[in-house]
């Protein structure tokens, strides 16, 4: 099948990538030149601008940060809808509010394309191994449309209802992650702070009814888990900033429905605290250092 690729990120790359070695026909267009030369030399065409790049497709995907680089990848004057065949089914795996997914597959389906909201969980390394779990919106008809491309790069593809359905998925299970680390991060420094080694701690909470995916696969504490961020400077992973970008994405939901969101409102704020100590490129469990008292202290 020809598809157009649209954002060749930390995650779009990698996703890329597997729809290649799944003898798919491949368009890119990013706008980091550096990074489309890179899939250019593994197979890709490239095109310079998404218009373009959607031109001759019989499906398109876009992976890009936020929702105003998804409006402008849709509706700009050299955007998607500008340029797609009627008829060619449309996905975006960003991960942004359901209310802009609503209004572009309403704009797309004026023109006769069907969208599907599909955000991913896995992190870079679901992407890479081709095992991510899609959180598809979408009527059935679509799901079912869109299902055999995904199955390249995913290894979940959950029908979550209509349009929009996915990115609230998305956005509740990140709110979970994110009260969580900090969760675990309170405990795991209190802990070795009162002076139990922290991975006996990790192993016991492990053991018994604090254990979560926090503190099983992505203990915040350094040592814990030789392949977590924390183990190595909290690099790479998951940014910091990207968690913020999702706890806003809750909470302005939650305000579309007047419902409260406690722990999210506190949780928002501690990452926002991360961020403006100039830590916002760390992996988000670097939230612990919060925790932590300084050099010296
Ligand atoms: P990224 O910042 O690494 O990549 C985004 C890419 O989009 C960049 O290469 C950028 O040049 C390109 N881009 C921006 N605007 C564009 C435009 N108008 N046209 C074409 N290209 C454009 O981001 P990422 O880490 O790949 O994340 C992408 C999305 O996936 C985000 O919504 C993020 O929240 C979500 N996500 C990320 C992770 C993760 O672990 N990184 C996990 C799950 C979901």
């Amino acid at each position: 099948m020809h598809i157009a690729f649209i954002g060749l990120g930390n995650m779009g790359a990698p996703m890329a990538r597997n729809l290649l070695k799944a003898g798919h026909t491949l368009t890119v267009f990013d706008l980091n030149a550096a990074t489309v030369a890179s899939l250019c030399a593994e197979g890709a065409a490239s095109a310079d601008s998404a218009r373009k790049a959607v031109a001759e497709a019989d499906f398109v995907i876009t992976m890009l940060p936020a929702a105003a680089h998804v409006r402008t990848a849709y509706l700009g004057e050299d955007g998607v809808l500008a340029g797609v065949r009627r008829g060619v089914p449309l996905v975006d795996s960003s991960t942004i509010d359901p209310a802009t997914v609503r209004e572009l597959a309403t704009a797309a389906a004026a023109q006769g394309n069907a969208l599907a909201d599909a955000p991913v969980s896995g992190g870079t390394g679901g992407a890479q191994a081709g095992t991510l779990t899609f959180m598809v919106g979408a009527t059935p008809a679509l799901f079912e449309q869109v299902k055999p491309v995904l199955a390249n790069m995913g290894r979940n593809l959950v029908h979550c209802g209509d349009t929009g359905t996915g990115q609230v998925a998305k956005i509740c299970n990140n709110l979970i992650l994110g009260i969580s680390m900090i969760g675990v991060s309170e405990a795991m420094a209190l802990g070795v702070r009162l002076g139990i080694d922290a991975s006996v701690l990790a192993g016991i909470v492990n053991t018994s009814t604090g254990r979560c995916w926090s503190s099983d696969t992505y203990n915040p504490y350094p040592g814990v888990i030789e392949t977590a961020p924390s183990s190595r400077g909290y690099t790479g992973g998951f940014g910091a900033e990207l968690m913020l970008k999702d706890l806003g994405l809750a909470a302005d939901a939650a305000r579309s429905v007047k419902q409260p969101l406690f722990l999210g409102a506190l949780a928002q704020q501690l990452y926002q605290a991360m961020s403006q100590a100039g830590d916002g490129q760390l992996d988000f469990s670097g939230v612990i250092r919060q925790y932590q008292p300084r050099t010296g202290a």
